[in-house]
């Protein structure tokens, strides 16, 4: 597979490839990155179901693939101890956080600076001190009303390619996937979260939008916190 962005139907491929289609492609995507990228192919791992599946994909590929978590100061006690155990399991994942001051209840304030500051800051970094090419994620396309118009291979940033290959599958299949592989995933999902992120901007709902829980009462609500949406490369912070 080729990693040349191709116009194909995204919504009419999520609906008539299987899950085995859906996993074979998956494995071509990171197959055909990892020959042209090398030890510049690094995988963003959010400790979400998603971003396991993608890590445990790649490693399947090959056990060299390096990863980078960003975490906050605000993200919830389960899936800081998650990330130490997955830390420890797979030491080629490092760890980036921005503990700069930043204004007292800004996730309240202004919810996309706080983002920016502490994700979108910190996000950057990793893709500059670990030379990162192509940066791998767990994004899908049916997650909510922000992700329906993403590519498998994105070139947004010049020097960076942004790859992902789980975008097709639906929430259940990657479900189905976690445990078929007995992957280890973020306790937080037996409370009964669907999308997972700092603790006083995610809550457990019932709407049918799988990311409804994300910043409720604000007007990012169910929205991004920017690593997929603003540039990350050839920047000198001055945007943040
Ligand atoms: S999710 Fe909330 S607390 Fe976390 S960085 Fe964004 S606004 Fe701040």
């Amino acid at each position: 597979m080729s990693l040349v962005a191709v116009e194909e139907n995204i919504a009419l491929l999520v609906d008539s490839l299987n899950f085995r289609q859906k996993v074979d492609r998956s494995l071509a995507l990171l197959e055909t990155a990892w020959r042209e990228h090398g030890d510049g192919l690094v995988v963003a791992n959010s400790l979400g179901k998603d971003s396991v599946a993608v890590w445990h994909l790649a490693k399947r590929i090959s056990p060299r693939i390096r990863g980078f978590i960003v975490t906050t100061r605000f993200k919830p006690a389960d899936t800081v101890r998650f990330m130490h155990e997955e830390v420890a399991r797979y030491p080629e994942l490092r760890v980036f956080r921005n503990d700069a001051a930043i204004p007292d209840r800004l996730h309240e304030t202004d919810p996309d600076r706080c983002c920016d500051l502490l994700k979108v800051e910190p996000t950057r970094r990793a893709i500059l001190e670990m030379n990162v090419t192509c940066w791998v994620t767990g994004l899908r396309c049916t997650e909510g009303r922000t992700r329906v118009d993403f590519r498998e291979v994105e070139n947004r940033d010049a020097g960076l390619v942004k790859l992902n290959p789980v975008l097709l599958w639906h929430e259940r299949e990657i479900w189905q996937y976690l445990a078929l592989h007995q992957v280890p995933v973020n306790p937080l999902y037996a409370d009964g979260y669907r999308s997972l992120g700092c603790a006083p901007c995610t809550r457990i709902t019932t709407d049918a939008n799988e990311r409804a829980g994300r910043w409720i009462g604000t007007s990012k609500c169910g929205g991004e916190c920017g690593i997929h949406t603003r540039p990350l490369k050839f920047t000198d912070g001055a945007g943040i």
